[in-house]
């Protein structure tokens, strides 16, 4: 791949893979060959690692919204993938040789950001009202009291929350 195709923001991701790289030979004292860096995840995903092409992809779209998520977690959370079959072959995606590897060498929580991306797809929030105004409640929440399952009170003025 030729640096004079990516863009300022993607340089920046390339150039994080190749300092995490650095961080992981230096750690296990041993070289890992750089990897292939492409911006074509699509989807909700954030990034992905293949294996055995010893290639990440990122996604372009959450990449630009979220570049310092990415550049502080994605880019380590998809590196470990790779260093973790390099290490110890084909291990569960983020089983104890992942999270080991999280913790240990990038000094980050072994937390999957999946969930950063379906929040912010899914992240429709509901108007609900008390005494002190408005109060957004979540969709899981908003099903919860649709479906009479659950009440929810204001913490300040400990009025019900209604639909707004
Ligand atoms: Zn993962
Ligand atoms: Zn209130």
């Amino acid at each position: 791949m030729q640096k004079s195709y990516l863009d300022p923001t993607m340089q920046q991701i390339v150039a994080r893979v190749e300092q995490c790289l650095d961080i992981a030979s230096a750690y296990f004292k041993q070289a890992f060959e750089m990897p292939q860096v492409k911006f074509n995840q699509r989807g909700k995903i954030a990034g992905s690692a293949r294996l055995q092409l010893n290639e990440l992809r990122f996604n372009q779209v959450l990449m630009r919204d979220n570049l310092d998520t990415f550049l502080s977690d994605v880019v380590p959370h998809e590196l470990c993938h790779l260093l973790a079959f390099r290490l110890f072959g084909r291990v569960r995606p983020h089983g104890k040789e992942w999270q080991t590897l999280m913790r240990e060498v990038f000094h980050l929580k072994p937390a999957t950001y999946h969930l950063m991306d379906v929040t912010k797809v899914s992240g429709r929030k509901f108007t609900y009202m008390c005494k002190c105004g408005p109060i957004q409640l979540s969709i899981r929440r908003h099903n919860k009291v649709v479906r009479k399952v659950q009440k929810y009170r204001c913490l300040k003025c400990g009025t019900q929350l209604v639909a707004a």
